[in-house]
């Protein structure tokens, strides 16, 4: 059973909450995807299933066409919030670490056309991996994170959130105004470009900023 976990892999004494996550929030995803910037924030949300651990051998679906990467920074909340302010926003970040939002990009791509829910392509059993968090207080500056993703040895993502179109904190405290948010919830923070297929035995290393490196592989 998933549990939320710190940067040397003891357990958080957090429960496990569901997953809040912001699509198109890097212009130059937006880009590589040819689509425009949201006039409000794209919201959406995986189940407490999706989550597992990043480190563990990555299950995909192989029989629903393409499955995509998309590596974000993650946030785990200590505090629940609803309508909260920036300051409470703030307070409530229990720490910082690394998310995959797995998406079957083909699946997606046909529920857009039909002007359809995104679920069955974002919300699978295992769609999110997440790494350990990390303490707010290893950064200095939570608008200048670099974070990156190797496959196969090759630079595939390379993010910082200085390049967010929302701040995470305002982020957050916008998404309590939509969804009660708990503590144990997860929060994604959306993907800057490099998205691409995933195969079966593929190698991948990811890495925030100075304080993890993670390594795994999908499974074959
Ligand atoms: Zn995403």
């Amino acid at each position: 059973m998933y549990q939320h976990l710190d940067e040397l892999g003891n357990p958080l004494d957090l429960p496990v909450g569901k997953v809040v996550c912001i699509g198109k929030n890097y212009r130059d995803h937006i880009e590589e995807m040819q689509s425009q910037v949201p006039a409000t924030p794209l919201l959406f949300m995986k189940p407490r299933a999706a989550m597992c651990a990043m480190a563990e051998p990555l299950k995909i679906p192989t029989e629903q066409g393409e499955c995509h990467n998309e590596l974000e920074l993650a946030i785990v909340l200590n505090a629940p919030l609803s309508h909260a302010s920036e300051q409470e926003a703030e307070k409530a970040i229990g720490g910082i670490g690394l998310g995959l939002d797995l998406t079957l990009r083909d699946v997606q791509h046909s529920l857009k056309e039909q002007g359809h829910p995104w679920e069955r392509a974002k919300a699978f059993d295992f769609s999110c991996p997440l790494s350990g968090f990390v303490a707010k207080s290893r950064f200095n500056d939570l608008q200048d994170i670099t974070f990156t993703l190797t496959i196969n040895d090759e630079p595939r993502q390379q993010g910082n959130s200085a390049m967010m179109l929302h701040k995470i904190v305002p982020l957050i405290a916008y998404m309590s105004s939509q969804f009660s948010l708990d503590a144990g919830d997860v929060i994604l923070t959306g993907t800057p470009k490099g998205v691409g297929p995933l195969q079966p035995q593929d190698q991948l290393t990811a890495t925030l900023a100075d304080t993890l490196t993670i390594k795994t592989q999908v499974t074959g």
